[in-house]
């Protein structure tokens, strides 16, 4: 695939957007560093952006809004919340709510949590590319993953040319870091620290930040070992069905859902916690996933499943 660079004006936006409406990666400047989005609501599409950046496990992401209106329709608002992207939005400050139910987002943007981050950015390119998609859009950093964020368009064809779609080069990246994380799902945490000081959203609050700490029971996701476990227990590696058991296949197998018949690890990332509920619903006490191959994206599908069979807290 040959990477296109597309000017940040209107031509642009129209081509950007209909490259996303199509499942396809398309990376984009924002004030605090370039993004890499996809369509949130299409799982092959969030799946593609993990398999380009060889992201080893399906942490969540960052859904990007043209709108505090939008926002709403996807995550549980409070007086917080509208304090907060009253003051700050568009700006570098992402917050962590609460996700509605049904919204249509794909389960692979926020990892399968209850919670989803949300930002509207400040910059006239990502505004464009907002506006002319007209939907939401997840995103994480441009950039291989375990490489230092890109902040100029040259930065992300280095790392990623040949693996998506396009980039909108909008020049350097005002902000240069990251946006600040703040959980709002309890009291107001500061998850991460980036580009809005902390001061300042406690001036806005009124209060003091917790940080994250040690002994916090739901960090950044991830970090707890059987966080993202189903209802039943999950048996890696399996050969066969044993007795009680539902089976989830990968490739040529004999399964009761299978990931990807075919093999394509990307197509069985996108089904992955779709097929895990599934079987969940079935009431499966036990739910055997045949072998994965433990590289490209089956690596983050082999980490979400281990996780899954860890014992439980
Ligand atoms: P990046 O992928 O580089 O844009 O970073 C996204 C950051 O947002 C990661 O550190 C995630 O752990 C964090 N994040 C995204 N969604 C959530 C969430 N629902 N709860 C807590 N942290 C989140
Ligand atoms: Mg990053």
């Amino acid at each position: 695939m040959e990477t296109a660079c597309l000017s940040p004006d209107q031509q642009g936006f129209a081509r950007a957007a209909a490259i996303l409406r199509s499942g396809g990666l398309v990376a984009f400047p924002t004030e605090t560093v370039y993004g890499l989005g996809a369509d949130a609501r299409q799982d092959h599409a969030v799946a593609r952006i993990f398999e380009a950046k060889e992201r080893p496990r399906f942490n969540p992401l960052i859904v990007h809004v043209d709108s505090i209106e939008t926002a709403k329709a996807y995550v549980e608002w409070d007086a917080e919340a509208d304090a907060l992207a009253g003051a700050f939005w568009p700006g570098p400050l992402t917050l962590v709510l609460p996700l509605k139910p049904g919204t249509g987002l794909s389960p692979l943007v926020t990892a399968d949590l209850a919670t989803l981050a949300v930002r509207m950015p400040d910059h006239p390119v990502a505004q464009g590319l907002l506006a002319a998609f007209g939907g939401p859009v997840a995103a994480p950093s441009a950039n291989p993953s375990g490489r230092i964020s890109p902040t100029e368009a040259g930065h992300v064809l280095a790392g990623l040319s040949g693996r998506i779609e396009a980039v909108l080069d909008g020049g350097a990246c005002p902000v240069g870091v990251e946006s600040t994380i703040l959980g709002l799902a309890g009291a107001p945490t500061l998850l991460r620290p980036g580009g809005l000081p902390v001061e300042a959203i406690e001036a806005a609050l009124g209060q003091p930040l917790r940080l994250y700490g040690a002994g916090d029971p739901v960090s950044a996701p991830g970090q707890m070992q059987s966080h993202y476990a189903p209802g039943g227990l999950v048996r890696l590696n399996a050969t066969e069905r044993r007795e009680g058991e539902v089976l989830l296949g990968f490739g040529a197998v004999e399964a009761d859902l299978n990931l990807s018949v075919s093999g394509d690890l990307t197509e069985a990332a996108a089904n992955l916690f779709h097929h895990l509920h599934a079987l969940d619903a079935q009431g499966a006490r036990v739910i055997a996933v045949t072998p994965i191959p433990d590289r490209g994206l089956g690596r983050a599908i082999n980490d979400r499943l281990r996780r899954a069979a860890a014992p439980r807290e």
